[in-house]
């Protein structure tokens, strides 16, 4: 539930401030305009412009350069993250027995689904248990997007982070419109939530080193 939280709050932090970063380009001079007053009191008679002391070094350019590569790097799954189902043993919704849960359920319904790191599309398909899926291939490991009502890329595709992959929904075996994300190392099912947490880290991190 904690955890769920920190989340959810993590991702609050960084929407509210995506926007003004997608803005932020290195410059390197900055002028400031000022009104001198001579003469009469009150009188404006000059303006002069003077070229404030703010260069950024190239080292400084290059710096930011690669915190907003950092940043772009990764990408959350969905413009809202909240967990509904987290991984691990559960009561299975269908058969009330306890279960191991392969994945996590995040609250969805019909919202873009993006990837959440470059990637390669390794397979996209529709089976009677996870529905219309699809999966991408981040070098060692792979993470499936399942119960999709629509998959928008198909087998082979390049993507980014942010790409949209499908659109959620409620296919398969499901008890509800979710997205239920999986993440495998090999044939081990991993905690997609440890996924998330650095996603959360890394984006964190960049903002700060941009805002000093
Ligand atoms: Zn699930």
């Amino acid at each position: 539930m904690l955890r769920t939280l920190l989340i959810t709050v993590g991702l609050c932090c960084c929407m509210a401030t995506s926007a003004q970063f997608h803005t932020v380009m290195p410059r390197t001079t900055r002028y400031r305009i000022e009104r001198t007053a001579q003469g009469k009191a009150g009188e404006i008679t000059e303006m002069t412009e003077k070229a404030a002391p703010a260069e950024l070094s190239a080292d400084t350019a290059l710096m930011r350069k690669q915190w907003i590569d950092s940043y772009l790097s990764v990408s959350y799954p969905l413009k809202e993250i909240y967990v509904t189902s987290p991984f691990g043993v559960r009561t299975d919704p269908f058969t009330k027995k306890r279960k191991r849960h392969n994945g996590l359920d995040l609250r969805a319904d019909r919202c873009e689904t993006y990837a959440m790191m470059h990637g390669i599309v390794a397979k996209t398909g529709h089976d009677r248990l996870s529905g219309k899926y699809v999966i991408v291939r981040h070098g060692d490991f792979s993470v499936s997007y399942c119960h999709l009502s629509e998959c928008l890329v198909k087998k082979g595709d390049c993507v980014r982070p942010g790409d949209v992959v499908g659109i959620s929904g409620n296919t398969g075996r499901s008890t509800g419109p979710h997205l239920h994300l999986t993440v495998r190392m090999g044939r081990k099912h991993i905690n997609p939530g440890i996924l998330l947490r650095f996603i959360d880290e890394t984006r964190r991190q960049a903002l700060e080193k941009l805002s000093k």
